[in-house]
């Protein structure tokens, strides 16, 4: 973080210094919520958790170095006391980047926004110091802590942001105003929680209602190729820039293949030019990512020439999104584990498919959760698209979603020891252990409640 004085902080958060000698003291390290990330010159941001309560450690902390604690109720160490400790993070947040000469771009979606936000941050950082989420950190209390995390040095903040609900996108967006807004896609992620496909384009539409008009650089980039994406060009101010396959948009892909190992190979074609890109990254979907982290770097300033080069050597940066694994016994392990949803599946699967030509492949798969009433016709359809894909084995894990998935694929092609249900992540290592030959590749991959990485995890370990 920028330095600030303890008085500024307090000020800026509305509240009270207790046990303080010296306000005009500096924070200069970064702000934390974990304990156990203190380092000498820290903020620690002091929440009451279900299960631990951030004010127990303020001793702890201030005895690693923390300058003072962020807290709800005066804890005997110096501290900054306000009524909210989020709201407080909040402010500080949108005061430190205010001060900050660094554009902030902004993304959000129901699929692909961390994976996406890796190849933003990895095509900027080329050109001048980035910083970006880590992980997944995309709500109300992880993206003040990225934002916070920027210094004077920052040139571009490249933030995910996450929906759960109307008015949320908002929040964030009032929190830190992004100058670039990049809309993924609108699927099904969440439906049951929201209601609706309308409702959530509804909901990740206020990301670009947020965008400052055109006159002052503001960028609204848009999937062309998602409908209820592109119609949110009518609810922003800012310039609309539109990436897809589709002809009409400004950054578009030609000539996408995958290659014989499953990645992606096009053309890239911007405004101002065009050259060809070959990733490091497995699985289609990631052409959309591409393109949107094209379009996000061409507005800033980048030729296509050189994100063609970035993005053809950008690697992945959070765990378990498509991380392939090569066993010594030439077994091949995919873990995709991290998470999954309708869209995302189908996007594995067709990876899968190319990846294991002339091989025999493997889909290990658990539930899609928070679909609603679409739960049952979104499962059986990925059990019907592993039997289209030739998938040679599906191995479906856990409860009455996994029987779906499992008489989706045997409805499709009458399999019958095709597909397997097991009960458990140890049932499926057991039986895998026992089955899996060299060449065959393996593909994890189920939301993230059923935890399939220890699946994954298991098998690369029996290698
Ligand atoms: P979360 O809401 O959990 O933060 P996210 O939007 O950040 O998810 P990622 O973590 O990037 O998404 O990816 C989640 C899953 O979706 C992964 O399995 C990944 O392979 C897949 N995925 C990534 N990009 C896309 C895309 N454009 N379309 C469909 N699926 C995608
Ligand atoms: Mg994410």
């Amino acid at each position: 973080m920028i330095a600030l004085s303890l008085a500024e902080i307090a000020a800026v958060v509305g509240g009270q210094t207790h046990d303080i000698p010296d306000p005009s003291v500096q924070v200069t390290g970064p702000v934390v919520r974990d304990s156990r990330e203190v380092v000498p010159g820290s903020l620690f941001a002091a929440f009451v958790g279900e299960r631990v309560d951030g004010h127990d450690y303020a001793r702890q902390v201030v005895e690693a170095g923390a300058v003072a604690v962020l807290a709800a109720r005066p804890v005997g160490v110096p501290a900054i006391v306000v009524d909210d400790v989020q709201a407080a993070l909040g402010a500080l947040a949108r005061h430190v980047v205010g001060r900050l000469g660094t554009t902030l771009v902004a993304l959000t979606g129901s699929a692909g926004k961390t994976s996406t936000k890796d190849l933003i941050a990895q095509v900027l950082g080329r050109k001048a110091p980035t910083v970006f989420t880590p992980g997944s950190l995309n709500n109300e209390i992880g993206l003040p802590l990225t934002a916070l995390s920027a210094t004077e040095e920052t040139r571009f903040l490249v933030l995910e942001m996450g929906a759960r609900g109307i008015g949320h996108i908002r929040y964030l967006t009032g929190l830190t105003p992004p100058r670039i807004g990049l809309v993924l896609n609108v699927g099904s992620a969440h439906i049951g929680e929201f209601g609706g496909r309308e409702q959530i384009a509804q909901a990740k539409g206020e990301l670009v209602e947020a965008l400052p008009p055109a006159s002052e650089g503001g960028a609204a980039i848009l999937n062309a190729d998602d409908p209820l994406v592109k119609a949110m060009a009518s609810r922003t101010k800012a310039k609309v820039v539109l990436f897809g396959e589709s002809a009409e948009a400004d950054v578009r892909a030609e000539n996408v293949r995958l290659t014989d190992s499953g990645q992606p190979s096009f053309r890239l074609h911007t405004p101002s030019g065009a050259s060809d890109v070959t990733m490091r990254l497995y699985g289609e979907h990631h052409v959309s990512n591409a393109l949107a982290a094209a379009a996000v770097a061409h507005e800033l300033g980048m030729s296509a020439e050189e994100i063609a080069l970035a993005l053809s050597e950008a690697g992945s940066l959070s765990r378990w999104r498509m991380e392939v694994t090569e066993r010594p016994d030439g077994v091949t392990i995919v873990n995709d584990a991290y998470n999954a949803n309708p869209e995302s599946m189908r996007a594995a699967l067709r990876a899968l498919a190319a990846m294991g030509k002339g091989r025999r492949t493997w889909a290990v798969l658990g539930k899609m959760a928070e679909l609603g009433d679409e739960a049952l016709a979104e499962h059986d359809a990925v059990g019907r698209l592993a039997v289209r894909l030739n998938v040679s084995k599906l191995v479906a894990v856990g409860g009455i979603e996994a029987s779906w998935l499992q008489l989706g694929a045997y409805n499709e092609g009458s399999w019958g020891e095709e597909s397997v249900h097991v009960s458990d992540a140890q049932a499926a290592v057991d039986l895998l252990r026992s089955e899996l030959r060299p060449g065959d590749v393996v593909l994890v991959k189920a939301s993230r409640s059923v935890g399939l990485e220890s699946v994954a995890q298991a098998l690369v370990e029996a290698g």
